[in-house]
């Protein structure tokens, strides 16, 4: 690899990855982008299971530079969102700043270079000024542990591993989970298997998804004036800021919505299910919204599918032959789809980051994942985080969360280069402030009601979501305050020869 040292490295080529080679390509600094697959994309990569879609309409779940007035319908497919980033790839010219199929194992700070060390998993290295680590939080797929999962003898896969050699047709097939991808995939499988049995461990809220297909004028319209599809991609931005005030109060606002959600989701069991006992175990016993609300339109009317059994008994053991649940009874399939989700509140994963003096992110982060805006972490310079901790949705699109934390980066990056400064970290105070304000408000919202969720983490704080709304979190890192950082000048210690 090129031995020259970059501006910046941006690890993972998913939509955050993307959004941060436009930034750095109009600041003109010299930049990669390292990403472990061998296509952009990221988790609309890598999820292709049947009916995959985002539940945040496309008009918002965009890039704000690069709008797109061909939109084929409100949640377009993944197939679709795939396709986008991919022509935005291209149109921004960033594809020969890509390196595919390079995995990244550590990156090291170096005290007397002030650079950062990349380590690749074929033992080659490289050197940056400053990382930006756009990884995502959904990238590693949570395989349950289940007792015997690997004497199964069928096929088992992961919702996010979907494998599409294997043909489900006529068979008798397992989906343990029942979040936001089982309520997409498990509508679309059901009428092709012989039989499906849904392992339910708690109930989704489930709400009616509004997808309608886009009428061929008003793409046009979009196209012809970009303002009446701007304007329109505001309305979707309010309308789902609004549902903040269901998760980040519990006022009368809060109950208010909450008592609706409540109301619509047992109109919709009602109507698609006419046996008491299912529609009982449809039935939540959390807040709405404590776990992601979900969006879909056949899930109650599958469950109610006489090909289709929801099983609510606790799994006990996975066998060579099927599911053994807790009271012993086995029940006998060819498949299992583990629709598990993702190992998104074990920061900071597997890749190993070293900071100043030898401090380990891991370690730093051993009681709490804490940051600056989740941004920046003390005792890490020049180090960057996109949708990093406390800065996950439960109510609008993580790509705003992005680019305003893009906007805080080159603002950072701007202040080095304009002030001749090689190195600077987030002062330890700010971040200890900002972790205690972030807990304190989440004790006040519905994610620390009582249910579990992939929100929390093992210790069972919640370190992955912004107890506020978008526009709060755009107002707090619209400018970068070099009061709240410390310039690292380079350690007495003598220079590292070589590299
Ligand atoms: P998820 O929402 O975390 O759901 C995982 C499911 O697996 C839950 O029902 C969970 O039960 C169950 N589960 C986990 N371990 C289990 C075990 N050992 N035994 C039995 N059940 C077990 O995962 P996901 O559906 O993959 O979605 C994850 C996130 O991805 C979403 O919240 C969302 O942010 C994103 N996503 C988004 C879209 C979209 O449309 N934008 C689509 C798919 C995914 P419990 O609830 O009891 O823990």
């Amino acid at each position: 690899m090129n031995p020259e040292v970059l501006d910046v490295a941006v690890i993972g080529a998913g939509v955050g990855g993307i959004a941060a080679g436009a930034m750095l390509r109009d600041l003109g600094a010299s930049f990669a982008i390292f990403d472990k697959g061998t296509t952009v994309g990221g988790t609309w990569r890598d999820n292709t299971y049947p009916g995959c879609a985002c539940d945040v309409p496309s008009h918002l779940y965009s890039l704000s530079f690069a709008q797109n007035p061909e939109w084929s319908r409100s949640y377009p497919a993944q197939p679709e969102i795939e396709s986008y980033l991919e022509r935005v790839t291209d149109e921004l010219g960033l594809r020969p700043r890509i390196h595919f199929g390079v995995e990244i194992l550590a990156i090291r700070w170096e005290d007397q270079t002030l650079l950062w060390d990349i380590e690749f998993r074929d033992g080659t290295h490289r050197s940056a000024r400053s990382v930006i680590m756009a990884t995502g939080p959904l990238s590693r797929p949570s395989l349950p542990a289940i007792e015997g999962i690997e004497t199964f003898a069928g096929t088992m896969f992961h919702s996010a591993r979907w494998d599409h050699e294997h043909d489900l047709c006529g068979e008798r097939v397992a989906v343990i989970g029942t979040g936001a991808s089982a309520v997409q995939f498990v509508p679309e499988i059901a009428p092709v298997v012989e039989h499906l049995t849904v392992f339910q461990r708690s109930a989704p809220w489930v709400l009616p998804r509004d997808d309608r297909p886009a009428p061929p004028w008003r793409q046009r319209l979009y196209r012809r004036v970009p303002f009446l599809q701007r304007l329109h991609r505001w309305r979707v931005y309010a309308r789902q800021e609004l549902l903040a005030v269901a998760f980040i109060g519990r006022g009368r606002a809060a109950a208010a919505v909450s008592e609706r959600i409540r109301t619509e989701v047992r109109a919709q069991i009602d109507a698609a299910i006419s046996d008491p006992e299912l529609r009982a175990a449809c039935l939540p016993d959390y807040e709405p919204g404590c776990k992601r609300l979900l969006i879909a339109n056949s899930w109650y009317s599958t469950l109610a599918r006489p090909d289709v059994d929801l099983c609510t008994r606790p799994i006990r053991a996975i066998t060579p032959t099927g599911v053994r649940t807790a009271d012993g009874d086995e029940i006998e399939v060819d498949t299992i789809i583990l629709g598990t989700g993702f190992s998104a509140s074990d920061y900071p994963g597997p890749l190993r980051i070293t900071g100043r003096a030898g401090l380990e992110l891991a370690d730093r982060w051993r009681t709490g994942a804490a940051t600056d805006l989740g941004i920046s972490v003390d005792g890490f310079p020049n180090l960057y985080l996109l949708a990093g901790p406390s800065t996950g949705l439960g109510h609008n699109s993580i790509i705003f969360m992005i680019e305003a934390q893009l906007h805080h980066i080159r603002g950072a990056l701007v202040h080095q280069r304009r002030h001749g400064l090689r190195a600077t970290t987030v002062r330890s105070d700010r971040v200890g402030a900002f972790y205690e304000e972030i807990q304190r408000r989440l004790g006040r919202t519905v994610w620390t009601t009582g249910c579990s969720s992939w929100y929390r983490s093992a210790a069972g704080q919640v370190d992955t979501l912004w107890p506020g709304t978008t526009v709060e979190y755009w107002w707090r890192t619209r400018r970068f305050r070099p009061d709240r950082h410390e310039v690292v000048e380079p350690d007495s210690g003598p220079v590292a020869a070589g590299r």
